[in-house]
């Protein structure tokens, strides 16, 4: 569908076309008449579907055609990383429209003042963080009875984050007359209360749930932990086309860890996790979105929601515990219909949360044989075990030969 069928005002046709988008993605054909006829609307998309401007782009049209003062959109998402990007996209769809936005979240005593001045002083999009937003409602400045939007993004990752007493006490402040819209990668019971107790009948959109994009090719290594190092520094050697890669961890020791050895081996990395400072995230973030980090190694603190293009590589270091987090891992490469590799370094203990992420992707990631000079990796232990231990010394007909007696060496 063109985007010129949906009737959206001629400054936001303006901006979509500079920004060179031509065909509207699913989620936004879906979305985008719903949200202009000014329903609530429940999303079920995972990143990379274009979700951000499909709620953007209708709520920046219905701002337009009826201009007031005061905060009307209010964005709530559960990282720092993931404000600063809607809050880039906004301000890219807004190019050509007066309406002003900033983003609330972290920072010191500067930004508070600029995000006090924005939240008291006319700006009528905010993007923020729970604590953060809550931290200056609480200070009785906000004034919130001319909020006409309500958009929570990421709502499950929100609510595994904590935030659900936050999120209800920000909307205990709002008009009871909105919309609100609600975003989330899954659509477990949790979201569904909470979609009941804050929405007023909403048109429910689900693309297909929790599926890494067609584009990239999964495999995964059997490995013991010590292997892992090793193993990441061979797949990416003197691979001149990997170069854009990020490896997931889910231990913050680890980030350095493993920083330390590519360093030694020469690589450019680095690493980002909820321990660094807010300024070295963005720093790490600019300098890997302008290639001038190879490896970026990072904990899931970006793998939700973050919009870097052109990943070729991505590297689990570990399964993640939540195999929708294995969605979101992977969801950083082939973006946008481009094709991209993520592999998943699986030890004995990771096996059984391995194959809960084969369930829910509803694929079999094929086992890849680890290189000779690491020796033998463990065998699969999954409870289907039609796969085992893949590789260069499986006998070819699928036993192991029988032992010999005595002195085998
Ligand atoms: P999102 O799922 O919102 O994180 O969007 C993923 C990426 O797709 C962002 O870089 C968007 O700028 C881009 N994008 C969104 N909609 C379109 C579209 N209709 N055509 C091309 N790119 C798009």
């Amino acid at each position: 569908m063109e985007f010129k069928e949906f009737g959206l005002a001629d400054g936001i046709m303006e901006a979509i076309e500079y920004m060179g988008f031509e065909k509207a993605t699913e989620i936004q054909e879906l979305a985008i008449p719903l949200i202009m006829q000014e329903k609530d609307v429940l999303g079920c998309a995972q990143t990379g579907t274009g979700k951000t401007a499909a709620f953007i782009l209708p709520v920046l049209h219905q701002m337009m055609k009826d201009p007031k003062p005061g905060i009307r959109t209010l964005i709530i998402v559960p990282t720092r990383e993931l404000a600063k990007q809607i809050e880039q996209q906004i301000q890219g769809f807004s190019y050509f429209v007066s309406i002003d936005s900033q983003s609330v979240y972290g920072g010191g005593s500067s930004e508070w003042e600029v995000q006090k001045k924005a939240l008291t002083g006319g700006v009528e999009m905010i993007v923020a963080t729970p604590g953060k937003f809550i931290a200056h409602l609480n200070m009785g400045y906000v004034n919130l009875d001319t909020v006409e939007h309500l958009i929570l993004d990421e709502a499950d990752r929100m609510l595994d984050m904590g935030f659900v007493d936050d999120i209800m006490s920000i909307i205990a402040h709002l008009p009871k007359k909105r919309q609100t819209l609600l975003f989330s990668a899954t659509m477990p019971d949790k979201i569904r209360k909470l979609a009941a107790a804050i929405m007023h009948d909403p048109q429910e959109i689900t693309l297909a749930l929790s599926k890494p994009a067609e584009g990239v090719l999964q495999g995964a290594f059997l490995v013991h932990n010590h292997q892992k190092i090793p193993l990441i520094i061979h797949l990416i050697k003197d691979k001149p086309d990997y170069s854009s890669i990020i490896v997931f961890t889910s231990t913050k020791t680890i980030v350095s860890e493993l920083v330390r050895s590519l360093k030694l081996s020469g690589f450019v990395a680095e690493g980002m996790s909820s321990d660094f400072e807010q300024e070295r995230r963005e720093e790490v973030m600019q300098k890997f979105k302008a290639r001038k980090i190879r490896v970026l190694v990072a904990t899931d603190v970006i793998s939700r929601g973050i919009d870097i293009k052109d990943i070729n590589l991505i590297i689990n270091f570990d399964v993640p515990k939540h195999a929708e987090d294995y969605v979101h891992r992977v969801g950083r490469t082939a973006r946008a219909e481009t094709t991209g590799v993520a592999l998943t370094l699986v030890n004995e203990k990771d096996m059984p949360a391995f194959e809960n992420i084969e369930r829910l992707i509803e694929r079999k990631v094929l086992k890849m044989a680890l290189p000779i000079f690491l020796g033998e990796g463990p065998e699969w232990k999954g409870r289907e075990r039609s796969g085992k231990r893949p590789g260069r010394n499986r006998p070819k007909w699928g036993k192991r030969p029988p032992k010999r007696d005595g002195n085998r060496k």
